[in-house]
């Protein structure tokens, strides 16, 4: 074993516990209403269902990148309780964006068929780690640790984060879209140094990959 696979062990091995999770609820950080930052549904507007706690500790000595997302803190809502928030936020409904955190860790079929009865595409962003289950609409996964550790193998859009000096991802992972973004700073700005990595990475590999910003970083929306 590698010391980059003994990292990506490590990981997984510190996984959260869902101990406060009572059956039929989730766990979940916040839930709101902005437009898709990034990605190829980028503009879209979306109910954000933000689950709380992730299996993963992403560093830049590890990901490239230092995690900035607080996923620890909480509140937890009955199915009941995640429906009327999302049709309070938008009453027409359209496209519901589960992330985290792991999403991976929370998501089950009572969720899946609940929201979809009640009229809502469901779209997913997760680190790939943990097997979803089926009937999701959009599933972008954005890898963190080794293609080896890797559950949900397919997805519509694959997305890997690049920082000055890493190379193009060696990925077994059948997609739709392969996206490059450049790793973002914890003020939310890109260096220029990493953005031009990556777009040197895709024009030289012009018949897969494609650059992707988190344009809601951009404009200063959520
Ligand atoms: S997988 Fe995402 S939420 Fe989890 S530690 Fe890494 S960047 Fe943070």
């Amino acid at each position: 074993m590698t010391s980059n696979q003994d990292s990506t062990q490590k990981r997984l091995v510190d996984s959260p516990v869902l101990t406060d999770k009572k059956p039929g609820t989730y766990l979940v950080n916040e839930v709101f209403y902005s437009l898709q930052g990034e990605g190829k549904r980028a503009g879209t507007p979306m109910v954000f269902i933000r689950f709380s706690q992730c299996n993963l500790r992403c560093t830049v000595a590890n990901a490239g990148f230092d995690c900035d997302t607080e996923f620890m803190s909480f509140r937890q809502f009955s199915i009941d309780e995640l429906v009327q928030e999302a049709e309070r936020l938008n009453p027409s409904k359209g496209w519901m964006l589960f992330t985290g955190g792991e999403p991976g860790l929370q998501i089950d079929k009572l969720l899946i068929s609940t929201m979809h009865a009640q009229g809502w595409k469901l779209a997913v962003e997760t680190n790939g780690t943990i097997k979803l289950p089926t009937g999701l609409d959009w599933i972008t996964v954005s890898p963190k640790s080794a293609d080896h550790t890797i559950r949900q193998r397919t997805a519509n859009e694959l997305k890997y984060v690049r920082s000055h000096g890493m190379s193009i991802p060696a990925t077994s992972l059948q997609a739709e879209h392969y996206l490059i973004s450049p790793a973002f700073q914890p003020d939310g700005s890109v260096r220029q140094d990493d953005l031009q990595w990556c777009i040197d990475l895709v024009k030289q590999n012009p018949q897969q990959w494609q650059l992707n910003l988190q344009y809601h970083k951009f404009i200063d929306i959520r």
